[in-house]
């Protein structure tokens, strides 16, 4: 009997090229293992989720428990202790300020909301404001919203007419703040709506970071204005960058801030967009008009909230900002053997995040490096999925040095390999 081959489409994967994705059946702390008894290392936290290593045990049971007592409920005139105790638990530990908290289901659908209430607040209160700024190389999700806030290529190009039109700053590269801040200021004359940032570091477009310096002339010039800031901390929020939240370093309390992939610990899809009173208190009125429309079937699912509040427990109890500097210094130390390694640019790190350009012999090879790297790692038994050639290593935080040390091993001989001679 031959197995007939698989229905399923996978995400962000060209099938005709792509080999066969190994099963996986089993994840443990940092550690992945396939259906044939392979164990892989998740350097990336599966797609930048995972937070304190696959299957925590309290999140487990907590997931156990909700799911015994009570699975969905409608969210729509309707509450549950999850949802309850999540909120109440996010206002306490975001920056003071963000009082009220809207639920989703995922990065994207939170950056949504994160427009829809801009939209809404400034409809509300009587201002012809519509258009959203956003910085280069920004990401924010593969919705149609989401995309036209995010940067244009390859990867919209078939749904460009699709997408809205926004104003774009220059990224704010070391050395060069200012022409971000002077087109942030220009922009801000024309009245816009609201600015949208990935706080510290640009994920998807290349992982690239700036400045805490930066991000809060940029919070400031929005304050002057009257120009609501959006921080989409969807990756960087829940320890990634080296503290709780990314917008903490600059001293920063956006209007709207976007929080999922770590929310849960990884392990449910759940998302939330906590706003300041101003942008709810905008659209409380006895006519119905102004009533935020927008759900989803399964906003604010219990089970979720329920594994969002073990996450939110894990943080309270367990030495996880520790286990953060830690792991940052550790990638640090690995990452120096790097530093003057021709082979490799724009060697850079922010809290547990690490990432390293490979420079590799010619443009056009640069084309089909990174899916080639992949291939490379996977043979390795590692989950690196790199940008291009630009190679990232962002664990959870449960990963040890000696899986550390896999990894860079691992870097190294892809540099011997692959990198410039
Ligand atoms: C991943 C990501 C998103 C989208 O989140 P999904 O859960 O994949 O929809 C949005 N913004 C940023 C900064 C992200 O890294």
């Amino acid at each position: 009997m031959t197995a007939s081959p698989s229905p399923v489409w996978h995400p962000f994967t060209q099938h005709a090229l792509a080999p066969e994705p190994p099963v996986v059946v089993r994840g443990n702390g940092a550690w992945l293992e396939t259906a044939s008894g392979g164990r892989i290392l998740d350097a990336i936290s599966s797609w930048w989720v995972i937070t304190h290593g696959h299957c925590h045990p309290r999140i487990v049971a907590a997931i156990a428990e909700q799911a015994g007592q009570l699975d969905q409920v409608i969210f729509a005139g309707h509450t549950h202790p999850a949802a309850e105790a999540l909120a109440r638990g996010l206002v306490a530990m975001t920056p003071e300020g963000l009082d009220h908290v809207f639920f989703s289901d995922s990065g994207s659908t939170a950056v949504e909301v994160a427009l829809k209430m801009a939209a809404g607040y400034w409809r509300h209160t009587g201002e012809q404001r519509t258009r959203i700024l956003a910085l280069e190389h920004g990401y924010h999700g593969d919705t149609i919203g989401t995309m036209s806030v995010g940067a244009r290529g390859v990867y919209n190009a078939a749904y460009e007419p699709f997408l809205f039109e926004v104003t774009r700053l220059p990224f704010p590269e070391k050395g060069r703040e200012q022409a971000t801040l002077d087109a942030l200021e220009a922009a801000c004359r024309e009245a816009p709506a609201a600015l949208l940032v990935e706080p510290l570091i640009l994920g998807a477009g290349g992982m690239y970071i700036y400045g805490p310096g930066v991000l809060a002339e940029m919070a400031a010039i929005c304050a002057r204005h009257g120009v609501l800031f959006i921080a989409d901390e969807v990756m960087t929020g829940f320890g990634r960058t080296g503290t709780l939240f990314a917008c903490e370093q600059a001293g920063v309390v956006p209007d709207i801030a976007c929080y999922a992939k770590g929310l849960t610990g990884g392990s449910l899809p759940l998302a939330v967009t906590l706003c300041r009173s101003a942008i709810f208190d905008a659209h409380y009125s006895t006519d119905r008009a102004r009533t935020f429309f927008h759900s989803s079937s399964f906003t604010a699912n219990p089970i979720a909230c329920a594994a969002a509040v073990a996450n939110l427990k894990i943080w309270a109890e367990e030495p996880v900002r520790g286990r953060i500097t830690a792991l940052g210094d550790a990638q640090e130390e690995r990452l120096a053997n790097f530093r003057d390694d021709r082979r490799f640019a724009n060697v850079r790190r922010i809290g547990t995040i690490a990432a390293l350009d490979l420079v590799a012999p010619d443009p056009g090879y640069l084309a089909d490096v990174g899916p080639r790297l992949a291939a490379f790692f996977r043979d390795e038994g590692l989950l690196i999925r790199p940008l291009g050639n630009t190679l990232y290593v962002m664990p959870p935080y449960c990963t040890t040095a000696e899986d550390l040390d896999l990894v860079y091993g691992a870097i190294a001989t892809a540099a011997d390999r692959f990198g410039r001679a």
